[in-house]
């Protein structure tokens, strides 16, 4: 067996309350390595089109990559997966923080559950000794008192939690995974189908070391980052992300109002320098990461009517944009609460914020009245209707019920021509990015296995990094990033073959989202990014739905995929080793 893997993925039953373990091959770990590729296997091979998103049979799949777990910057990070009950397709997020590595530390690459507990349980994993417990008492808590009361169970600070909200519980569409109350495995809706398995949390610790072929390697790699720190990461060691949303709104394409616009003129209350200046603690790091680019900060009751505490992290750049500018909103406490309510509910903040903007633009035209939303005025720039309908939607309170369902979801059920606003792609909401300002957006959404997802990407740089397990945010290039997964696992792999792995894993994703009735014509933007912004250097330059077509073209010829259908071609299935899926 290679380094960097144990060979052992958990099974769990929550029906049967039955655990048991796969060992899967050296073999079959180097053909799929991790994330996207491992997740697209049990789906591909487990889950059938009449599987219910939110029904028992569907699998919850949690990965951690080769790397994961290894000392070595940005080596935080798992994927997990699912049929998602957002898109009703090929669901998969990434986190990081320490879940992840404490998975490995325990000596387990993976945990897949299926099944529904009769009750509220948890998974407690301590190293090789699994249990599934009560979680009566956890059900309905808040993510922090959570944490809290499982660590004090187990007595000890240092079990790493991952966990569903209450959002996840009320079988939001939208809702997360959270991980250390602040490293969210965020989109396509992993923490409802956590919930509907009666599934609360999953605590897990472990004292094993990730095995690695070559550690001089991987400590040369670390000391690197740490030496090379203003060179390569001064923004995100000092500031974390949303550092830079200035230079979008001056370039233009900064999300505004559901995307009408791409400037803000106080754009800079809001961004990651102000909320360090304003209100930062500290900056705060995943598992072995000397970059620590995550901002915790503190907001007295006195000024927010509540505590925000740096438990609950800080706002970076999708909550920032998607909760903030996109909802014309520049006030900065208002933010900071919502943050932490995103993160003690288990809200995905891009979903949650994207279906608010959609009810505030249909406000806005008229669409939708007070008759609608019982009285209370959507306006843009709201901060605490923001904060209300963020709770109403993770109770599923009154409106807060209809937009629990997504912005697609909600726009059909509505009607009256407003499922335009939806900025969405196959039902995921669209991340920070506008394709209209960014060649590389345009080129990854309309053909992204998850949708409008940044992270989960169609390209293979984003992808390997989910795969291996290695934060997107270091700067390691492609010949980096081989050494650190041969120096890790001893595979001795070529660029050729790590590249194969990339495509072997989006021809998988697309195999699911083929068998749940995606076609073709589900591969394209929505409406609002063929309209062009209203000002800023990109007014009256829409993207065209021929453009978007000639880019999906491209990408399905470059792949090997049929250029009408997007199917991946027999003779590419074959090249790639997974004939057996076609059909699977
Ligand atoms: S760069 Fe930031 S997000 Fe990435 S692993 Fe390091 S601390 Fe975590």
């Amino acid at each position: 067996m290679a380094d960097g893997f144990w060979n052992r993925i958990l099974r769990v039953d929550l029906s049967s309350g039955k655990t048991w373990e796969e060992h899967p091959t050296d073999e079959f770990f180097r053909q799929h390595v991790g994330g996207r590729s491992f997740i697209a296997h049990y789906l591909l091979k487990e889950v059938s089109a009449d599987v219910e998103p939110l029904g028992p049979d569907n699998r919850l799949i949690f990965m951690a990559g080769p790397v994961t777990g290894a000392p070595l910057p940005g080596a935080g990070r798992h994927s997990v997966g699912a049929r998602s009950p957002l898109t009703g397709g090929f669901g998969e997020a990434e986190a990081g923080g320490f879940w992840g590595a404490e998975l490995k530390h325990a000596g387990y690459d993976g945990i897949i559950v299926q099944g529904k507990a009769e009750k509220p349980v948890y998974l407690w994993i301590d190293d090789a000794r699994v249990e599934i417990r009560d979680a009566a008492h956890l059900w309905g808590q808040r993510t922090g008192e959570v944490e809290d009361a499982i660590r004090a169970e187990a007595g000890d600070r240092l079990v790493r939690i991952a966990q569903a909200g209450v959002a996840g519980e009320k079988l939001v569409r939208y809702a997360v995974i959270v991980n250390d109350l602040n490293e969210i495995a965020g989109r396509t809706g992993m923490g409802a189908v956590m919930g509907s398995k009666n599934l609360k949390a999953i605590a897990v610790r472990g004292k094993k070391q990730v095995p690695l072929a070559d550690a001089k390697k991987i400590r040369d790699v670390a000391m690197w980052v740490r030496d090379t720190m203003d060179e390569n990461h001064y923004n995100f060691h000092h500031y974390g992300t949303g550092a830079a949303m200035m230079g979008k709104s001056l370039e233009g394409h900064l999300p505004v109002r559901n995307w009408q616009f791409g400037e803000m003129d106080t754009v800079e209350l809001i961004d990651a320098k102000t909320l360090k200046a304003e209100f930062g603690e500290k900056m705060d790091g995943c598992y072995a990461c000397s970059v620590r680019c995550k901002k915790r900060v503190r907001v007295d009751a006195s000024r927010a009517g509540i505590e925000v505490e740096p438990k609950y992290g800080g706002a970076e750049y999708e909550t920032l944009g998607a909760v903030g500018t996109n909802l014309g909103i520049d006030n900065l406490v208002e933010l900071c609460k919502a943050n932490q309510a995103l993160n003690w509910w288990g809200l995905d903040s891009v979903s949650t914020g994207s279906t608010i903007a959609w009810a505030m633009e249909c406000y806005q035209r008229g669409i939708i009245t007070k008759d609608d939303t019982g009285g209370l005025a959507l306006e843009w720039g709201d901060g605490q209707i923001l904060n209300t309908l963020i709770d109403m939607i993770a109770t599923r309170q009154g409106f807060g019920d209809f937009l629990a369902e997504g912005s697609l979801a909600a726009a059909r059920k509505l009607g009256r021509d407003s499922e335009q606003y939806a900025v969405h792609v196959r039902g995921l909401e669209v991340a920070m990015h506008d394709p209209r300002g960014m060649d590389r957006m345009l080129e990854n959404y309309p053909v992204n296995p998850t949708g409008g997802d940044h992270t989960g990407g169609a390209h293979a740089r984003t992808s390997i990094r989910n795969t291996i397990g290695v934060c997107q945010f270091l700067a390691y290039d492609d010949a980096m990033t081989i050494d650190i997964l041969n120096g890790v696992t001893g595979w001795g792999m070529t660029q050729d073959e790590l590249k194969t792995v990339f495509e072997r894993g989006i021809a998988m994703a697309k195999l699911f989202n083929l068998r749940c009735g995606f076609t073709a014509a589900d591969d394209k933007l929505p409406a609002r990014f063929l309209e062009p912004l209203k000002t800023g250097p990109f007014a009256g330059k829409p993207l065209t739905a021929e453009r978007v077509r000639e880019v999906v073209r491209d990408y399905y010829v470059t792949h090997g995929w049929d250029e009408a259908t997007g199917t991946p071609k027999p003779e590419t299935l074959s090249r790639l080793g997974i004939a057996e899926y076609a059909t699977a």
